[in-house]
């Protein structure tokens, strides 16, 4: 891959090492919820947030952000890790924001102390009816100026489990007028009791509000850049707040990399494609209610999903590095995604012969009763990447539009009359009649061949003005082949006033039975699993596309899923 300028953030890098801040150490994390599997756009923040740790000799930890234990599950953890292991990239620590509940909840309890927060009886209703607006102050809470004795009290209760879930919350006392909305006495912890949290279990009642848990987070791991999306830029004056409360010199002792320390917010604009939805909630319903198979459903733009479609770790980094780092919000076009699929699998998937439509080919004039092995290139014109042997015989199965039996001289293809047309790696033919059944379909092709014209001898070389593709009727295997489509049939199915479950496109997957060359049985076995993940191998059929096994192939059954058409209709 070609040499790429700096993206802006690797701009604030080079300059913060050229300035020797934090002493030349380069600390990133990458902060996913549990809550779902990793998307696409999740992955424009690992690139980000590992890269930089890559290219600047630092470190980038994973830290799970598990602050709200009603939507969070092991299962997410363990998919997170396998997937951004299967992006290529390598994590210094896993840290759990649950690791900080204890001192988050001594920070709090400090806040308290210096009359800096509050517990609130209001309805969150009630308080975010008294927010105001951007241009309008808010209105003062009742329970605003409590002694700091009653709030200390109260707050114990609510971690002591003796306060229902939404009877109160702890907000943090700084300005109703403040013009950034977010400083509008935000609340720092609220009760959760009703869901079990899935590594603390019953221990807290009370959970840290992601505004109160993410900065002090960064601190306590002596995170230097802490990076994110441009939704973010207007918490960045609260996350600078809070960590002025608890550092340096307010709070001496709690980093090892002294007083002046302070980890910073840099944000970059949130990925977002044509004709998907990439909002784990959104996801999360689309599973919940079968309208896709789970999470891995190769229409989903989860990384599990991508990868079963036939997506490559390397397309997808090839991708992100592609549509770059910017301050401003935009949409991709998701042609650029798949053109980089294309472009991918093009210098490596071998070619090989799949008949979606079949119809008998007899060659009547072959006379060989065993057949002959043909041997043909994985890839025409590589022949470092080795070759392939196809069985040949008297019966053939090609594709029914390959054949007319009346055709004008716009048709190349078969057709009665003398015209001439290759057997793809194999020998000419000409069509010399069919045979059809009562209703007039077509049911058996006849041919004669050109035994002097066979691929790759000196007859060989003869042109013809087309090649169609065959597979030999005894040795060809039945296989699935699911052809996936675009999920949604609208460019931008978040902005439409519809529900987006009714944009979904009928025919994103559409299930045929084809018959592919022999030589794929050796995919006949359930796919070897390395690190959680099924090895499937890549493929392209010749004229239809590239596929890739499916993980639901066994020895008995293969099936294979479109990755991508070979249209490409993507320009730059
Ligand atoms: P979603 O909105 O899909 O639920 P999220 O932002 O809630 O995602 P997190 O698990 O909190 O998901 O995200 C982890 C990291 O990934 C955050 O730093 C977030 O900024 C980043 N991220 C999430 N979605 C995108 C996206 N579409 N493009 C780029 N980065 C993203
Ligand atoms: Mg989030």
């Amino acid at each position: 891959m070609e040499e790429r300028s700096l993206n802006f953030i690797e701009q604030i890098v080079e300059n913060d090492l050229a300035e020797g801040k934090n002493d030349g150490r380069i600390q990133t994390r990458f902060p996913p919820e549990p809550n779902g599997y990793l998307h696409i756009g999740h992955v424009k923040a690992v690139c980000m947030d590992f890269g930089i740790a890559e290219r600047y000799n630092g470190v980038c930890n994973l830290r799970f952000d598990d602050t709200n234990p009603v939507k969070e599950d092991a299962e997410y953890v363990d998919s997170i890790e396998r997937d951004i292991r299967w992006l290529g990239f390598k994590w210094g620590h896993i840290y759990y924001a649950s690791d900080y509940f204890q001192q988050l909840y001594d920070l709090a309890i400090r806040f308290i102390r210096e009359g800096k927060a509050y517990v609130d009886e209001q309805t969150a209703e009630q308080i975010a009816e008294q927010k105001g607006t951007p241009t309008e102050a808010g209105v003062a809470s009742p329970y605003r100026d409590r002694p700091v004795e009653e709030n200390l009290r109260l707050f114990q209760a609510m971690q002591n489990g003796e306060i229902e879930e939404g009877k109160m919350v702890l907000r943090a006392k700084i300005d109703m007028a403040n013009p950034n909305m977010h400083f509008r006495d935000p609340i720092m912890y609220r009760i959760i009791t009703s869901h079990p949290h899935h590594r603390t279990g019953r221990k807290w009642n009370v959970y840290p509000m992601y505004d109160f848990a993410h900065g002090q987070s960064d601190y306590f791991e002596g995170v230097t850049h802490s990076i994110c999306t441009l939704e973010f830029v207007v918490h960045r004056p609260l996350y600078d707040y809070f960590i002025d409360q608890f550092s340096g010199a307010n709070f001496a002792g709690l980093s090892p990399y002294g007083p002046d320390y302070r980890p910073r917010q840099f944000e970059f604009n949130r990925l977002n494609i044509t004709y998907t939805v990439m909002s784990k909630r959104k996801m999360l319903q689309l599973v919940k209610e079968g309208l896709v198979a789970g999470w891995d459903d190769p229409r989903m733009p989860t990384v599990c999903g991508l990868r079963r479609r036939g997506y490559t770790a390397s397309a997808i980094r090839e991708f992100i590095d592609k549509i770059g780092y910017t301050k401003v919000e935009g949409m991709i076009d998701v042609g650029l995604l798949e053109h980089t699929i294309r472009e991918n699998l093009k210098e490596t998937a071998p070619r090989v012969c799949a008949i979606f439509d079949p119809v008998k080919l007899v060659i009547t004039n072959y006379e060989k009763k065993e057949g002959e092995e043909i041997e043909v290139q994985n890839i025409d014109g590589h022949e470092e990447l080795g070759t392939r042997v196809m069985p040949f015989a008297r019966e053939l199965y090609i594709e029914r539009g390959d054949f007319l039996e009346e055709a004008d001289n716009k048709f190349f293809r078969l057709s009665p009359g003398g015209r001439e047309v290759r057997l793809k790696g194999a020998y000419i033919i000409q069509a010399t009649g069919c045979e059809k059944d009562a209703e007039g379909n077509i049911t058996t092709v006849y041919a004669t061949y050109d035994p002097e014209s066979k691929s790759g001898t000196e007859g060989g070389n003869r042109k013809t003005k087309a090649t169609i593709n065959w597979v030999e009727c005894r040795s060809c295997i039945d296989a699935e082949a699911r052809l996936y489509d675009r999920l949604f049939a609208c460019e931008n199915p978040s902005a439409e006033e519809a529900d987006f479950r009714e944009l979904l496109n009928p025919e994103s997957l559409v299930v045929k039975q084809i018959k592919v060359e022999a030589s794929l049985r050796k995919e006949m076995h359930n796919p070897e699993v390395v690190d959680g993940i099924e090895q499937c191998a890549h493929y392209q059929f010749l004229k239809q596309g590239y596929f890739v096994v499916d993980l639901d192939t066994t020895a008995d059954k293969l099936v294979f899923n479109r990755t991508a058409s070979l249209k490409d209709n993507w320009q730059k």
